[in-house]
């Protein structure tokens, strides 16, 4: 067990950061909102295997929610995610600002990404990823880490951060970590909580549907409208399940794909009763295909 060491103030923080950095130290970074779990964990340990120093961020940014979410009600179990870190054993600080820290009165800059940040969450949820590219933003400032990791699970996002990093020129490598998943394969998020047992039951039906569409393009099948219609109706298969979005795209541009010519990001987010859900998988072409593809 390794008690991290928690600090509110962005001085402290940038004190600890330099002062590993003297040491040559080499600082990874995890932005979370907290109520860690495995996923979180799990980037905690990959940056642990990669930095002698990782940084946690916990904070649940009001900016990124919009009028009627869940900024409220989203859990904040501060001390259950240190005693959770605790088990991650390498040496970690976890910065815990208070909202006046992040937002001081007069607080007056943002940041918009374009393009990969319009399509999916960026039309389900206006203003959302200009909450994020500003609060990633400001983290990867304050910290002035070395490399920051961030979750499959959250796939547009991480093309949002990207597409800022390289357009604003932010010196940090950013790494994507896969999405770690409950035994059924339902992914793991903070609003799991918020699922009572038969929710939990129907939110498999994410996972279920992405498992499909791999299926279908096992099994030769081309058109992404036809994987679309598909995975709509398994989902519409249960009453409580309402679907924001599915989308099947090329993965570094999110643009929609019609035909399946290579590796695709099947994406989607369903509403199951009041708790929304987002997941995605990259489908892969058999083996034989893309050979096939790359001769012609
Ligand atoms: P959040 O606390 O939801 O803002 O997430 C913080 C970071 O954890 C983001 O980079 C997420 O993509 C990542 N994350 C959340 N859930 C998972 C998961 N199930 N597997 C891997 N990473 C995750």
């Amino acid at each position: 067990m390794h008690r991290p060491t928690v600090v509110s103030t962005v001085s402290e923080l940038r004190q600890a950061v330099a002062a590993a950095h003297a040491a040559g130290k080499r600082v990874g970074l995890v932005p979370t909102m907290g109520a860690l779990h495995e996923g979180h964990l799990s980037l905690v340990r990959a940056s642990q295997a990669q930095c002698a120093l990782t940084v946690v961020t916990i904070y649940v940014n009001p900016s990124q929610f919009g009028p009627g979410e869940d900024y409220d009600r989203y859990p904040r179990t501060l001390q259950a995610d240190l005693d959770a870190l605790d088990t991650c054993g390498g040496e970690s600080l976890v910065f815990v600002p208070r909202n006046e820290e992040v937002y001081p009165p007069g607080y007056a800059t943002w940041v918009e990404v374009g393009e990969v940040a319009e399509p999916w969450e960026g039309q389900c949820r206006p203003g959302h990823f200009r909450g994020v590219a500003t609060i990633v933003l400001k983290l990867f400032n304050m910290a002035g880490a070395d490399v920051a990791y961030f979750g499959q699970k959250d796939y547009q996002q991480v093309q949002v951060i990207r597409r800022m990093v390289e357009d604003l020129n932010v010196p940090i490598e950013v790494r994507i970590c896969p999405t770690v998943r409950e035994p059924d394969g339902l992914a793991m998020s903070s609003r799991n909580a918020y699922l009572g047992p038969e929710s939990r039951r129907q939110a498999l039906l994410l996972w279920n549907s992405l498992c499909l569409a791999d299926e279908l393009v096992r099994q030769g099948c081309r058109d992404a409208s036809i994987i679309r219609e598909k995975m709509r109706e398994r989902i519409e298969s249960v009453p409580d399940a309402r679907i924001d979005y599915i989308a099947l795209a090329d993965p570094d541009t999110l643009r929609p794909v019609d035909q399946i010519s290579g590796r695709t990001l099947a994406a989607l987010a369903v509403r199951i009763g009041n708790t929304r859900l987002i997941d995605n998988r990259l489908l892969e072409l058999p083996e034989k295909n893309v050979a096939r593809k790359t001769q012609t």
